[in-house]
This record gives structure tokens, C-alpha cells and sequence, in this order.
């Protein structure tokens, strides 16, 4: 059986709480170290160039 560690880490962004596993949060440390402390929306979010700023006042999730 594959017993995977989960942490739960909150995001700096959102302050939300979210899961991870703990394998990718040393995947992310060892890639990129403050990836690991955004949730993966942030995480998405960080990724897009602040120049291309979008609303999210039509986001379908919310
Ligand atoms: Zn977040």
C-alpha cells in the first residue's frame, strides 16, 4: 500500500488552507522554494504576467 504524506500549508497569498502531498511540496522546495507556499490557484495565478492582469469577477468557481 502507498501511504502518501499530505501536509497542510496556508497559502501566503489567500490565506486559505490547502493539502499537499508532502513529496511535491519537496519537489517544489527543491525546484522553486516559495512555489510550495501558494495554493495550486495562486501558484496558476503567479505564473501569469502581472501585465496581463485579469479580472476574476467572472471566475465560474466562485
Ligand atoms: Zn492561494
Amino acid at each position: 500500500m502507498n501511504k502518501e504524506k499530505y501536509i497542510n500549508i496556508v497559502c501566503k497569498t489567500c490565506n486559505q488552507e490547502f493539502g499537499i502531498r508532502l513529496h511535491d511540496f519537496e519537489f517544489y522546495r527543491s525546484i522553486d522554494s516559495h512555489l510550495a507556499h501558494y495554493c495550486p490557484k495562486c501558484r496558476f495565478i503567479r505564473r501569469v504576467p502581472s501585465s496581463q492582469e485579469r479580472s476574476s469577477l467572472s471566475n465560474p468557481l466562485k
